[in-house]
């Protein structure tokens, strides 16, 4: 990224001097930005043209630009971004009802990329497939909840680290990147509303039990035992299941809050009954909620989703081991491959990549 101007967003906003302009313009640039979500200089109409034409020239203001929105019949939304230097990422925008006491609300969750790519190389996951390319910048993991903002038209209210790439191999980008979205003077979206899942980086998960905010975290397990959750996620093989269920412990301890377990089910690799008994037996230990995703097919993997008769009986399995909340969460966007990585992977096959056209 040689050669490019810097990016705002990269600076937290107490610390935009800009050069020097006045407090209460810095505060109108903010206000553009994070209230009315506009990012170009060119649109910010109460500063002066002269102040917008110094400004743009020593900084970028937009991170990112659409390559393309994929919506799908069940509304579920897709955004395909190519950064500053030619890198794509997606988020995907997800509406859901939700409601307690009788009070229905439709909310909208927002899933959001931390990484160009993953270096953990997963065996079922698009986005190991290529391995890393790069960390995204604090501003390029902001940049995607305000622009996803401006293209829903409203208040982006959950959010959930799982998009491309592991956040937890990123927290330099990110920890900054939570400190905007969490300020009121930010994003304003609160901690509770935030979940970083992770593959199981125990040394950062015992970092992030001390981050102030009380963020949610929800671990992707995959496998009940280390045979099992080897086959398909070579990070186990240096932080095995009982030392990352030690480090969930630790975290549980310290937040006093419940985390999630993930299992996504593939067809005779994870989805036998002894495994759930196995998963029921964690998430007790834990106290952890359990959420269960059957996998989505990936091009070019032979891996495959449990017939739906597997997928309810392991379920049942489950709740019969009594983990203390047990969801299965059928994949939203199926028909869009919203799984993570999956649109780059695609585009990237078709060559979109190497055209950037930013700025
Ligand atoms: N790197 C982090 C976060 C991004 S992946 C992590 O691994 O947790 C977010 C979730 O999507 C993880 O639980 C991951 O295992 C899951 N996932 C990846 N590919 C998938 C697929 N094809 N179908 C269903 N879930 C998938
Ligand atoms: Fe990376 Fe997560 Fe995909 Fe594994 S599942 S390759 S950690 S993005």
């Amino acid at each position: 990224m040689n050669n490019m101007r810097p990016l705002l967003l990269d600076l937290p906003p107490e610390e935009w001097k800009l050069g020097g302009v006045p407090g209460y313009r810095a505060e109108q640039v903010r206000n553009w930005i994070f209230e009315k979500g506009v990012l170009e200089w060119k649109g910010m109409s109460n500063l002066p043209a002269p102040l917008r034409g110094d400004l743009a020239e020593q900084w970028d203001a937009v991170p990112m630009q659409k390559v393309k929105a994929q919506g799908s019949t069940d509304t579920t939304r897709k955004f395909l971004w190519r950064l500053r230097d030619g890198q794509l990422i997606e988020s995907v925008l997800i509406p859901a009802t939700e409601g307690t006491k009788g009070v229905r609300a439709s909310r909208l969750t927002l899933c959001v990329s931390t990484q160009v790519g993953c270096a953990l190389g997963c065996r079922f996951c698009a986005s190991g497939l290529d391995g890393l390319k790069r960390n995204l910048s604090t501003g390029e993991i902001v940049g995607q909840i305000l622009l996803a903002r401006m293209e829903a038209g409203r208040r982006i209210d959950n959010l959930v680290f799982m998009g491309m790439g592991e956040p937890l191999a990123n927290l330099r980008a990110l920890l900054p990147a939570l400190d905007q979205i969490l300020s009121p003077k930010g994003l304003g979206i609160g901690a509770r509303h935030i979940t970083l899942s992770t593959s199981g980086l125990v040394p950062k998960i015992l970092e992030l039990a001390k981050y102030p905010a009380q963020v949610r975290l929800a671990i992707s397990l995959h496998g009940g035992d280390d045979q099992t959750r080897e086959k398909i996620m070579p990070i186990n093989r240096t932080y095995p299941v009982e030392r990352l269920l030690e480090a969930c412990e630790r975290f549980v301890e310290e937040r006093k809050k419940m985390i999630t377990l993930e299992y996504i089910l593939i067809e005779g690799i994870n989805d036998d009954l002894s495994q759930a008994e196995l998963l029921a037996r964690h998430a007790r230990r834990l106290n952890a909620k359990v959420n269960l995703i059957p996998y989505n097919q990936v091009d070019g993997l032979d891996w495959k989703r449990p017939e739906t008769s597997r997928i309810l009986a392991f379920r049942k399995e489950v709740e019969r081991g009594k983990a203390p909340r047990v969801t299965l969460r059928m994949e939203k966007g199926h028909d869009i491959d919203a799984a993570c990585g999956q649109l780059r992977l695609k585009d990237i096959q078709a060559g979109l990549e190497k055209i950037p056209e930013y700025p």
